[in-house]
């Protein structure tokens, strides 16, 4: 079998961010804008989970990919420039957060075209990566996108193995993820949120990392990508920062290629025939 990873790695894991903030609650109802408290959990994430976060990529010496929604990214520019600081990728992730498969045609493409814009000013080179708020597109999305010069984004979770979007002449590579594998669903708690509440289990570290081991494990049984999606307002807390260094650490211990999007993206391409 020839080798699909660098090295001879049977497995690729790409640790990925979303700088979500407080722009998820505004973008699913303007009336969370009037509950501080809620408010503040959200902001949280690019307020404090951010750098524990970064701290631990640091310690393991991991690159990443931090999505994040452009407002968010003026509203906490120190943020940002952690990011940068510690050697991570940014990538699109809307400007409110919006869900594309809400929007008309002509404001997808004002947004996207908004956030490259402001990502592009912020670390001095456009995105080409990409996940659409509440993973969720439009028939559109992918070839707004590609249109603009996005290389590649990590949104569908039909497959556990990167492939490139049909998109008549236009190239998009996909980087597949799935929500077991996002810490949303086994930490979330905003009990006030317009319009309605999540209120998610609370699942222990233990069974969250099982969950994200046998995830990993299986995925390499067939040479794919293990795609994490973490939120810094969740994963950022206190009791659950561990859940990543773990999970990390599991990948190095079975010799999984650590890359972020960009470099996967590139490795991608570099195929003979990149499927
Ligand atoms: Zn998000």
């Amino acid at each position: 079998m020839d080798p699909t990873w660098p090295g001879g790695r049977t497995v690729a894991a790409f640790f990925s961010f979303d700088l979500d903030g407080e722009a998820w609650l505004l973008a699913v109802d303007r009336r969370n804008a009037e509950l501080p408290i809620t408010m503040s959990q959200a902001a949280y994430g690019p307020k404090v989970g951010v750098y524990r976060i970064l701290d631990v990529l640091a310690e393991l010496e991991v690159r990443s990919t931090f999505f994040v929604p452009t407002w968010v990214a003026e509203r906490y520019p120190g943020a940002v420039e952690a990011i940068l600081a510690g050697g991570h990728e940014l990538g699109l992730h809307g400007h409110m957060h919006e869900r594309p498969d809400l929007l008309s045609e002509q404001e997808e493409v004002e947004v996207v075209e908004r956030s490259i814009r402001i990502l592009t000013e912020m670390s001095g080179r456009p995105p080409i990566g990409h996940r659409a708020p509440v993973a969720e597109i439009s028939p559109a999305t992918n070839r707004i996108l590609a249109e603009r010069g996005v290389q590649y984004t990590s949104t569908y979770m039909d497959s556990v193995v990167p492939y490139f979007h049909n998109l008549d002449g236009l190239s998009l590579l996909e980087l597949p993820m799935h929500w077991v594998a996002d810490d949303w669903g086994f930490a979330m708690v905003s009990p006030n949120a317009y319009p309605a509440p999540h209120v998610n289990p609370v699942m222990t570290n233990d069974h969250v990392v099982s969950l994200w081991s046998a995830e990993l494990e299986g995925i390499r049984e067939v040479g794919g990508l293990f795609t994490l999606v973490n939120h810094p307002q969740v994963t950022g807390r206190p009791y659950r920062i561990d859940t990543l260094r773990r999970i990390i650490m599991h990948a190095r211990d079975i010799d999984a290629w650590i890359a972020n999007g960009e470099e996967i993206n590139a490795h991608w391409r570099s195929l003979p025939t990149p499927g």
